[in-house]
């Protein structure tokens, strides 16, 4: 089978590996019919993520099942489903509790297992003709509809990046009313954006330097701000000022609120330097975000912090370790969640939203490719150009029409 296989830093390969087979009764192995090249996968592309060469990556997967372990109960031959980019037992203590993403038996080495990702286990990816799904019962969504159909993009981006900036959301506390101010506009910070508008937010702030993107932002009904333009709280600073109902309905005190109830970093360590956008600064991303919630208020770190990072420029950032002022957010009385989503908790009603017509998540995505072209994507998401904003691979034939 065509896969696409890490072969070293900046280069994906589309190599001939063999097909998956069962190895456990539990088991199942699926036919893939469209792959999400994610945001994630570039910090392994960069070399950033060390992974171990003639790895099969790609962790968001949907397709049709072509096989199951004689164990499997809930899924047959000719299913359509969604694989959460988690890989989870069902069984220990997390799974139990609901926190898929930190399964305790999948990944030897840490609390946590993906599909075809820096060290995550030892998961072949699907971005390849087939995958194998262990526990197929507790790991597969089923998907109404057939190949290729109406919601086939909206449904693979419940692998991944709909329940990642969801989740955004729940770390940062939105709810009905809030204010959210989201920095980073690719797929996960649009897809929070979006996720806050469905939860009613009234005022959504989107920063991110691509014009492109903050145009999507804005599409969606989130107010885009321009890193590049200017220091981005004051910019949204000034743009709450400049809401007259806001301003008119403050009682004494309440126009030092010039912030937002929540902030989101969906960004992560890759962040660049505000004032200096061609240079990377790892906190310049945490940085705003603290300055941007108003006391009480609650933070939501969704962008991946990666160690080790080889190509950090400090010995201390090298290990992960970042300055950050933990002052101001003990003074204002922050709140802060982060961490993977754990997938399963969301994916069945994001799944019920999408079928019902209630929200359409595909509307991000930019390009679909073959897989022999994934190589040249992969180097044009890294560079950003030409709108690249999320790519999927098409398998099927009739999804690819
Ligand atoms: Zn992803
Ligand atoms: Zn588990």
């Amino acid at each position: 089978m065509k896969a696409v296989t890490y072969t070293g830093a900046r280069e994906m390969t589309v190599l001939d590996q063999p097909k998956p087979k069962l190895k456990a009764p539990t088991d199942a192995i699926l036919r893939v019919t469209t792959s999400g090249i994610c945001g994630s996968d570039l910090h392994m592309y960069d070399g950033r993520t060390p992974l171990k060469e003639g790895t099969v990556v790609g962790h968001e997967i949907m397709g049709v099942i072509e096989q199951v372990g004689e164990a499997v109960q809930s899924i047959k031959k000719g299913d359509r489903v969604v694989l959460p980019f988690n890989i989870a037992c069902g069984f220990c203590f997390n799974c139990l509790r609901g926190h898929t993403e930190s399964c305790l038996t999948m990944n030897p080495e840490a609390p946590h297992a993906a599909y075809g990702y820096a060290g995550m286990g030892p998961y072949s990816g699907g971005q390849a003709e087939y995958v194998l799904v262990p526990y197929a019962d507790f790991n597969c969504l089923k998907l109404p509809g057939t190949p290729g159909d109406q919601w086939e993009d909206d449904f693979l981006l419940l692998s991944d990046v709909f329940p990642t900036g969801y989740h955004a959301t729940e770390l940062a506390g939105v709810s009905p009313g809030k204010t959210v101010a989201i920095f980073g506009a690719g797929p996960v910070g649009l897809l929070a954006a979006y996720s806050s508008l469905l939860k009613g937010a009234s005022e959504v702030y989107v920063v991110d330097g691509v014009p492109e993107r903050l145009q999507k932002a804005k599409d969606m009904g989130a107010i885009p701000v321009n890193f590049r333009e200017g220091d981005p709280v004051e910019q949204i600073f000034q743009l709450r000022k400049r809401n007259k109902g806001i301003q008119q309905s403050f009682r004494p005190g309440e126009e030092k609120m010039q912030g937002v109830d929540c902030g989101i970093d969906a960004v992560g360590y890759q962040a660049r330097d505000d004032r200096d956008p061609g240079k990377e600064k790892p906190t310049q991303v945490l940085e705003s975000v603290i300055r941007v919630v108003n006391a009480t208020g609650q933070v939501g770190i969704i962008g991946v912090y990666i160690a080790p990072d080889p190509g950090a420029r400090t010995e201390e950032a090298k290990k992960g370790i970042h300055p950050f002022p933990v002052a101001d957010f003990f003074d204002k009385g922050l709140r802060m969640g982060s961490g993977q989503a754990p997938v399963k908790k969301y994916n069945e009603y994001l799944r019920d939203l999408i079928v019902n017509g209630r929200a359409k998540p595909g509307r991000i995505v930019s390009h679909h490719i073959r897989i022999d072209d994934a190589p040249d994507a992969y180097d044009k998401f890294d560079k950003r150009v030409e709108g690249y904003t999320k790519v999927l691979i098409r398998f099927d034939e009739k999804a690819a029409a």
